[in-house]
């Protein structure tokens, strides 16, 4: 078969693989971006709620600090009330400052001043009532009121409660000194507004000091219900103010107290100017929001902690999803992986099973003998080269067609039979039959046909093995028409020395001797013998050059086999031989052709004798069973030797035991006892064993011989 350069199965695999290859990579780079977008939004969104929880965290705390300051403004606001009264002193003062709870809210925070409206005619009056009033109290020994000041309207400051000694220095400071300064809108106060201050700067009144603070100011009236009154109403039961003095840092560091860890790195922004700070975290984002006191707008600007993190479950989504598209992208891959190994290893299967099938083509196509796969009608899938070279037809005029296209020779019943066998019964069939090839030539074919069944037994096609014999053939005819020649040309002489030996012996040439009688009637048994072997041979030439000849008949099966042992007993007495008969009591009346069994009973019972010992019994037994008769001839003798019995029926054997005791057999007797037997439709055998005896059967159908047409009948 020609082969091509590559096997057929890696090119028709390689061919498929490139788009699959490009399909493969496409998607696994579109996996990679989805992955890479998926992870990517999981971190981002988990970013955003990071913000947005700060967000909320900052709100909270702003709000907290707002509700202090509110909280501030109210008690520092209450104070006022207090201050209206009339027998208010520093001592009352104070006490009233500590009761109030405001130390423990912003502790050390504050400093509490009040500074009182005082005309500069009324200042020594102001300062001698004060002193007399604070009588005791180191503190006012030596008040004054300063610095000068050119003002009409001075604001000394007459109670000063602190913690922070550095403060000490303000009593009896006139405020209008450090109006501006410190962004104090008297006006506003006057018109009964509450005023944050500017950031001060302490330095401005005490120089020694560094201190800084915002002022908390409200106006005091002597009557209530101010705030509702015209300006210039107002400002004659204006006496003062009232103020609450402290540093960013209290104000929003005492505010961080309750606020969550997260939100207590920021920065407090007052007119862009950066006041207070309260940590130096690192950070990476910032929220900034709004803190509205009384006229002052607070910027705080809170600074995310780079370590910030949502509580709960939002942190481990991006981890999770991490690990879920790591997940589907392994098994991804690992798919692929093993897509890719099963299919190496089929295309690997499938390279070696073409090896096997292309080896086990090249034999098919190779053997001389003629082989066709059919399908289950006879329609040929498949034929070897041999079939060209056989039949003379081409593969292409074979394949789809049936071999009748070479066939059809053989009669009807033939090719019916063959089927049967073939496609009903599902066996194989072996015969001989007649062929013509193309160019009419017509010949001998051995066939074997073997129906191949599927799993599940049913057919699946035919496989026809044919081989020409017809050289075997022509070779056996010549030896058969050699064998009937030379016996026809043996018969002859013969014939003409038992004719002229009779003559003799009837003493047509004068009376014989006794002595010379003897010999002649010698010579004549040996050529009877010769007859019988010549005889032998020509009844085998003519089996096998055409049909036997049956010509069955309504027969007495018992008187044939009577009058063969007769036959046979005469001149075995000498030998002290004997043959017994023993058959059923019902005559048996049987279609059969009396010549040739009676040619079958013949031979097996003169073999019994002959390979018996003298004295010994030879017994022939009829049994009927069932639809067959059967005949078994029984001997004692010297038996056939276990390892050559297998040859018993094959033309021209003889044993060896059987050669020494009779020298001139010819070997011819079974072969066509079989012939005989099988052909008439039963069946023969034996059962032997050296030393022992014999035991030769044969069957016939009860129903009978069929008949013949043959060419030829045994002689
Ligand atoms: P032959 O002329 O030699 O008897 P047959 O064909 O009749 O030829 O028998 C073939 C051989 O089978 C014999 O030579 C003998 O060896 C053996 N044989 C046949 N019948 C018997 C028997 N009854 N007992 C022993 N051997 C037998």
């Amino acid at each position: 078969m020609a082969q091509t350069g590559k096997n057929p199965v890696v090119t028709l695999a390689e061919k498929g693989s490139w788009w699959r290859m490009m399909l493969a990579v496409i998607t696994s780079l579109v996996l990679v971006g989805i992955s890479i977008w998926v992870v990517v939004s999981a971190y981002k969104n988990v970013e955003r709620q990071r913000d947005l929880a700060f967000e909320k965290e900052a709100e909270a705390a702003v709000d907290l600090i707002g509700d202090r300051v509110t909280y501030l403004m109210g008690q520092v606001s209450g104070m006022r009330s207090f201050l209206v009264s009339t027998d208010v002193n520093s001592t009352k003062w104070r006490d009233y400052i500590l009761a109030t709870d405001v130390e423990t809210k912003f502790p050390e925070a504050f400093s509490f001043v009040y500074a009182e409206r005082v005309e500069r005619k009324n200042l020594d009056e102001f300062v001698k009532k004060l002193k007399k009033q604070e009588a005791g109290n180191t503190i006012y020994e030596n008040y004054v009121v300063f610095p000068e000041t050119p003002q009409e309207e001075m604001f000394p400051v007459k109670y000063l409660y602190t913690q922070d000694t550095e403060m000490t220095p303000l009593l009896g400071y006139d405020l209008v000194a450090i109006e501006k300064a410190a962004g104090i809108e008297s006006e506003k106060v006057v018109r009964g507004e509450q005023v944050v201050s500017d950031l001060i700067y302490l330095k401005s009144m005490v120089s020694s000091s560094n201190r800084r603070g915002y002022a908390f100011i409200l106006p005091v009236f002597t009557h209530f219900g101010m705030l509702e009154q015209n300006p210039e109403e107002k400002l004659k039961y204006f006496t003062g103010f009232f103020a609450a003095w402290i540093s960013p840092e209290k104000l929003f560091g005492a505010n961080m107290v309750d606020t969550p860890e997260a939100v207590q790195d920021f920065s407090v922004f007052d007119n862009s100017n950066e006041v207070w700070r309260s940590k130096n975290r690192k950070f990476d984002g910032v929220v900034t929001k709004k803190l509205r006191v009384f006229n002052k707008e607070f910027v705080l600007e809170f600074k995310k902690p780079v370590n910030y993190r949502v509580s709960g479950f939002g942190e481990a989504v991006p981890l999770m999803v991490l690990f879920g598209v790591v997940g589907v992208n392994l098994m991804w891959y690992l798919t692929l992986l093993s897509v890719w190994l099963s299919r190496r290893s089929a295309v690997w299967m499938a390279m070696e099973a073409t090896k096997d099938l292309n080896k086990f083509k090249q034999a098919v196509e190779g053997v001389s003998d003629h082989v066709v796969i059919t399908d289950v009608d006879g329609r040929i899938l498949y034929a070897n080269k041999a079939v060209e070279g056989i039949t003379g037809f081409s593969r292409s005029e074979i394949i789809g067609k049936t071999p009748a296209l070479w066939g059809g020779l053989m009669e009807k019943e033939f090719y019916e039979k063959m089927w049967k066998v073939i496609k009903i019964n599902k066996q194989p069939y072996y015969g001989e039959l007649r062929n013509k090839r193309k160019n009419g030539e017509i010949y001998d074919a051995e066939i074997h046909v073997s129906p191949i069944v599927d799993e599940k037994g049913d057919l699946a096609f035919f496989v026809g093995i044919e081989r020409d014999v017809s050289k075997v053939k022509a070779v056996d005819r010549m030896k058969t028409e050699f064998l009937s020649i030379a016996s026809h040309q043996l018969r002859t002489p013969l014939s003409a020395v038992k004719w002229f030996g009779r003559m003799l012996l009837d003493g047509d040439a004068g009376k014989l001797s006794k002595e010379q009688k003897k010999y002649v009637e010698q010579i004549n048994q040996s050529n009877d013998r010769e007859i019988q072997r010549v005889n032998a041979l020509l009844n085998v030439s003519r089996i096998e050059s055409g049909r036997i000849v049956v010509t069955p008949k309504e027969t007495d099966f018992y008187q044939l086999i009577d009058s063969v042992i007769s036959e046979l007993s005469v001149g075995i007495e000498n030998e002290k031989k004997k043959i017994s008969f023993s058959r059923p009591k019902r005559d048996l009346m049987i279609n059969i052709d009396p010549d040739l069994i009676q040619h079958v009973l013949s031979n097996l019972i003169s073999n019994a004798l002959r390979y018996s010992a003298s004295g010994q019994i030879v017994r022939v037994e009829v049994e009927i069973e069932g639809k067959i008769v059967k005949v078994s001839v029984v001997d004692k003798g010297i038996g056939i030797p276990e390892e050559q019995q297998q040859r018993v029926f094959d033309k021209f054997f003889r044993a060896t035991n059987a050669l020494k005791v009779v020298t001139d057999g010819s070997g011819l007797g079974l072969y066509l006892v079989k012939t005989i037997i099988l052909s008439s439709g039963g069946q023969v055998g034996f059962i032997s064993e050296e030393n022992k005896g014999s035991t030769f059967w044969f069957t016939l159908p009860l129903s009978g011989m069929e008949k013949k047409e043959g060419e030829v009948k045994l002689s």
